[in-house]
């Protein structure tokens, strides 16, 4: 079901489990700011999530709430996790889904990293 991203933080929530290590994942990547892992239902052939560590449900909550600090190390993990990857060239897609029309599932910001075959113009 796709959330509603003005709800509050839920501790519950899957990707919480995961940062919590009550849930495994097959991470790539972690830092001070950033986790990523690949996704359990990959919709290409690289399909890496990156998440904050901090309680964050959304992009918006994140852009709006996060400390400079926050998204300038979330930032740079995604990047680095790319480049790590070898995604700079081919090439490579992010995706922030944000709200219900966007279809949102988990609420904890994640952005989606896609790669590993010509993408085409936009991802359905
Ligand atoms: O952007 P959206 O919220 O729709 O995407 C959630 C993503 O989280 C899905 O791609 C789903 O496969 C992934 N997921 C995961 N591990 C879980 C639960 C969901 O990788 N345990």
């Amino acid at each position: 079901m796709p959330i509603d991203a003005t709800q509050p933080y839920d501790d519950a929530n899957i990707f919480a489990k995961i940062l919590r290590g009550e849930i495994p994942a097959k991470t790539v990547y972690e830092d001070d700011h950033a986790l990523a892992f690949h996704d359990i239902n990959p919709q290409a052939p690289q399909h890496i999530l990156v998440i904050p560590r901090g309680r964050y449900v959304s992009w918006d909550d994140f852009s709006a709430h996060a400390s400079d600090a926050e998204i300038a190390g979330f930032v740079r993990a995604v990047g680095h996790v790319a480049r790590a990857a070898g995604l700079v060239e081919p090439g490579y897609r992010l995706l922030a889904n944000t709200g219900g029309d966007a279809h949102q599932e988990v609420p904890h910001l994640h952005v989606h990293i896609f790669a590993g075959q010509p993408l085409g113009p936009m991802l359905a």
